[in-house]
């Protein structure tokens, strides 16, 4: 890459790895920074997929992907009482990778961060960026230890609140809350669970991903209109009476909820920047550019094409690099705003309790749209 030696990821969540590592490996020197200085993340399950899991195969940890997750190719459709609507095939997005799956974030996060490790990248932890210089060769920046570096460019990965966000632009996007909250719940899998469960016809959507060999998780959307502040020594007993009238696998979950269970509750936002997502070299992906609420369990996958495309287009831009990033927003912008428009009307949809049906399709096509090619 003509003119890149020495990059900057301003936060290291899946979106940041993702560059770190493709970066890394096209042997450009980067350094990655993260706010938290343990580097944690929070022991959900995540759905992975097909154009994920597309994603994580370019990345080069797909394999590592599927032996510590779980795959299937199958989905049963339930009516919430448990009673089966309709098993079905997954399409296959492509030869050989499996349709969609699920994996634990804190097992994704150490399998993307032992490759970050692996490839020399220089992490550091517990530190922000308190102001960024571009000029036309490169970027000054001034970290919040004190610290200063050069860079040739700079990646702000920072997720939905993204500081770098703000910094570049006044009128950056604020997070926006949309009525709904989201609850996970971790655990083993039940006896007869065999592929992803959907739950359809209640007002709040739910179902059960396989996340991996021996654990799967349970996702609800609920509606939320007061974004109800609840205490966490609450979330079990709040997430049994959100699931009081469902049967099936989810029941015998929901019975199986004790204070000890890993209940994770989060209103849902979404932020979606308008482009340029550049200013100068410094350029903005994942949530800090696209924020999306879950409904299409994109958001992860949207974050990893990002680092893709990104090494592509800076590859081709014969070293100007601000007509590599706007090449770069130019290709993403209109897949990204699917996802995150998409989502957002299915959960609208829901607010408004349109018929299951409506829901379903927009799920499909949207997904279905998402297989095109990045
Ligand atoms: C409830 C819920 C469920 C979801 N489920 C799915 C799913 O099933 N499948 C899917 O594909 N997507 C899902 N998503 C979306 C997905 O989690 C995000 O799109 C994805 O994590 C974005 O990655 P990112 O790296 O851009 O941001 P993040 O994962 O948010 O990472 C940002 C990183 O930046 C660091 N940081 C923050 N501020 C600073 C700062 N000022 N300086 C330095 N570092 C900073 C943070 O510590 C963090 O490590 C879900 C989202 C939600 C809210």
């Amino acid at each position: 890459m003509k003119s890149i030696n020495k990059i900057l990821i301003v936060g290291g969540g899946i979106g940041g790895m993702a560059t770190a590592i493709h970066f890394a490996e096209a042997g450009i020197t980067v350094d990655l920074i993260d706010l938290d200085p343990e580097w944690r993340v929070y022991g959900a399950g995540i759905t992975i997929t097909g154009p994920t899991l597309r994603a994580y195969k370019r990345l080069g940890l797909l394999d590592q992907i599927k032996a510590v997750g779980a795959v299937t190719n199958g989905t049963k459709l339930l009516h919430f009482s448990g009673a089966l609507i309709q098993e079905m095939d997954e399409p296959l997005i492509e030869h050989g990778l499996p349709a969609t799956g699920g994996i634990l974030r804190p097992d994704l996060h150490a399998i993307m961060s032992a490759r970050v490790r692996e490839l020399g990248v220089s992490v550091r932890l517990g530190l922000t960026v308190n102001a960024l210089d571009s000029d036309a060769s490169g970027v000054d920046v001034r970290f919040s230890d004190g610290s200063i570096g050069r860079y040739d460019l700079v990646i702000g990965a920072d997720g939905i609140y993204s500081k770098i966000r703000d910094m570049l632009f006044p009128q950056a996007v604020k997070p926006r809350f949309t009525g709904q909250s989201s609850w996970r719940i971790l655990c083993d899998r039940p006896a007869d669970f065999d592929r992803t469960e959907i739950y359809l016809g209640h007002r709040n959507l739910a179902g059960i991903t396989a996340c991996s060999p021996t654990q799967c998780y349970v996702f609800m959307l609920n509606i939320d209109p007061n974004r109800t502040w609840i205490k966490p020594e609450d979330f079990p007993e709040t997430v049994r009476g959100l699931l009081a009238d469902f049967g099936g696998n989810l029941a015998k979950i929901r019975d199986a909820v004790t204070a000890e269970t890993s209940v994770v509750y989060r209103p849902l936002e979404s932020a979606l920047q308008l482009p340029p997502w550049h200013k100068g070299r410094v350029l903005l992906i994942g949530d800090a550019a696209h924020a999306t609420t879950p409904h299409l369990a994109s958001g992860a996958g949207i974050a990893v094409e990002d680092a893709l495309v990104l090494r592509e287009e800076l590859a081709a831009c014969d070293g100007d690099i601000e007509a590599g990033f706007a090449a770069f927003t130019n290709r993403r912008f209109e897949r990204c705003k699917l996802v995150v428009d998409s989502s957002v009307a299915i959960g609208d949809a829901q607010i408004g309790h349109a018929p299951p049906d409506q829901i379903g399709m927009m799920m499909g096509k949207a997904l279905h749209a998402l297989f095109a090619e990045i």
